[in-house]
């Protein structure tokens, strides 16, 4: 098992392996993927029981879904830190015929990819089929998932959250990433998304909250939300995170969603974020 202060030092490694490969290719997303370090580093790296051999079909493990696939650097970075892959092609990211395409996609056959995501909505759903199939197949493992909250202006994902609680999807443990912005600016202005706690227990979930750029309380939540596993509800976490989290000129707006930093900003991202395990 990997002790806290190791899962802060991987974090710091993960936000220094997504700003440089953002930058490397000048395209892609690094601000919910800074703030989803944390979150992503306790699950792979302490939480999730899973193997990095793969198997497309995960029998017998934990699965996790990312739906807000925008976010792929984060998570190609901690598939790759985790065994997956190797790091050196991270540096590959969003190059003509890589693996490590914008936004995931399994006929790249990336080992760690299950589904594509990138078209917002569509991950609870899949979850949900995967965690009912844990179900029928026998399998005592957990299905966790991930979902911007941009994304729940998405119908779809509604109509997963009613089907979830009415068929006690009970080894399901979703997240939400709610760092109040989107791609046009905070959710608020764009499309505000009212009382998050309330709309998910009023769809029959048990909710729990984590502040998700604190490990300890990643941590502990994640663990309080296994305990609540079994019990004829889905499990959610509304996660408050910092969009830009570890970079400060990154930190507290939308501006970042999709923004490549230039040179000058990528020294500056660095210094902030020193080097633990070796770049890619
Ligand atoms: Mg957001």
């Amino acid at each position: 098992m990997v002790d806290i202060n190791e899962l802060k030092m991987i974090a710091t490694q993960v936000r220094r392996d997504i700003v440089r490969m953002v930058h490397k290719c000048q395209s892609g997303h690094p601000g919910g993927s800074l703030g989803c370090t944390d979150f992503l580093v306790a699950l792979y790296f302490h939480h999730l029981k899973h193997d990095p051999g793969f198997n497309i079909d995960g029998p017998g493990e934990d699965l996790f879904f990312l739906s807000n696939g925008h976010i792929s650097p984060v998570w190609y970075s901690v598939l790759a830190r985790s065994g997956y892959f190797d790091v050196k092609e991270l540096g590959t990211f969003r190059t003509l015929n890589s693996r490590l395409q914008g936004h995931p996609a399994t006929h790249e056959k990336l080992p760690g990819i299950r589904i594509a995501s990138g078209s917002l909505g569509q991950g609870l759903s899949v979850a949900i089929g995967a965690a009912l199939s844990k179900k029928l197949n026998g399998d005592k493992h957990t299905i966790f998932s991930l979902h911007g909250d941009g994304e729940l202006q998405e119908g779809q994902i509604w109509e997963a959250a009613m089907f979830a609680a009415h068929n006690k999807v009970d080894n399901l443990i979703s997240t939400i990433d709610v760092n109040g912005q989107q791609i046009d600016g905070p959710t608020d202005r764009v499309l505000s998304l009212g009382n998050l706690r309330a709309k998910w227990e009023a769809f029959g979930w048990d909710v729990l909250a984590m502040h998700g750029n604190e490990m300890e309380d990643v941590l502990r939540v994640l663990e309080e939300a296994k305990q609540r596993l079994g019990k004829g509800k889905p499990v959610m976490i509304l996660m408050k995170t910092n969009m830009g989290h570890g970079v400060d000129f990154m930190m507290g707006s939308h501006h970042w969603h999709g923004i490549a930093p230039n040179d000058e900003q990528l020294q500056n991202a660095l210094l902030q974020l020193h080097s633990t395990l070796k770049d890619f």
